[in-house]
C-alpha cells in the first residue's frame, strides 16, 4: 500500500494545497494531511480550524485521512507506516529549502519526499499572502476552498 503523509501548517488551507493534493490522489493509494503542531508558533487559525477546513474538504474522498502530530515529520511518518512525504513547489526558493529537508529526511529514515510542481497559475498562493489579505480586508476568496470562504 503506497502511503504518503502531506504536512503542513494549513493556516488557512489554499487552493495552492488542494491543486497538490487532488493531483496527488492517483499517485497513493492513502494520504494523510498532517497538521504539524508547534507550540513557540502563531497561528491565525486555531488547531480546530484547520481541522475542519481539511475534513469538510475531503470529507467525500476515502482515500484521505486528516491528523495532528508534533515533533519530526519523519518519526510520525514511520509511526503511520507511510513510505514517502508529499510536498509542493512554487519556485526556487521552495526547491532549495525543500531540497536539504528532503535529503535530510532520507539520510536519518530512508523516508522519501515527492515533489509536485503547482499548476500553472497557482504558485503565488501561499496561506502567509492569504492571512496578509484577510487581515486587510481584501478579496482573498479567490485563493481558498469553500470551506475557508465561510470563515
Ligand atoms: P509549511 O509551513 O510546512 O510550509 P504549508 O501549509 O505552508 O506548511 O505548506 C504545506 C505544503 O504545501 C508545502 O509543501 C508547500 O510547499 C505546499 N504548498 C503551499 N502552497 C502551495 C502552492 N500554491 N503550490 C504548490 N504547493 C504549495
Amino acid at each position: 500500500m503506497k502511503k504518503a503523509v502531506f504536512p503542513g501548517s494549513f493556516d488557512p488551507l489554499t487552493l495552492g494545497h488542494t491543486d497538490i493534493i487532488d493531483r496527488a490522489l492517483p499517485l497513493f493509494d492513502e494520504i494523510i494531511l498532517a497538521i504539524g503542531t508547534n507550540s513557540s508558533k502563531k497561528y491565525m487559525f486555531s488547531l480546530q480550524e484547520r481541522l475542519h477546513f481539511l475534513k469538510e474538504t475531503y470529507k467525500n474522498e476515502s482515500k484521505i485521512k486528516v491528523d495532528t502530530y508534533s515533533g519530526l515529520t519523519i518519526d510520525y511518518c514511520k509511526s503511520q507506516d507511510a513510505a514517502f512525504i508529499l510536498r509542493g513547489l512554487r519556485n526556487a526558493q521552495d526547491l532549495e529549502f525543500e531540497k536539504s529537508i528532503g535529503q535530510t529526511n532520507y539520510k536519518m529514515s530512508g523516508i522519501d519526499s515527492d515533489f509536485l510542481l503547482s499548476s500553472s497559475g497557482k504558485a503565488h498562493i501561499s496561506s502567509t499572502v492569504v492571512r496578509d489579505v484577510m487581515q486587510h480586508n481584501g478579496n482573498y476568496e479567490f485563493m481558498v476552498p469553500d470551506v475557508v470562504k465561510k470563515k
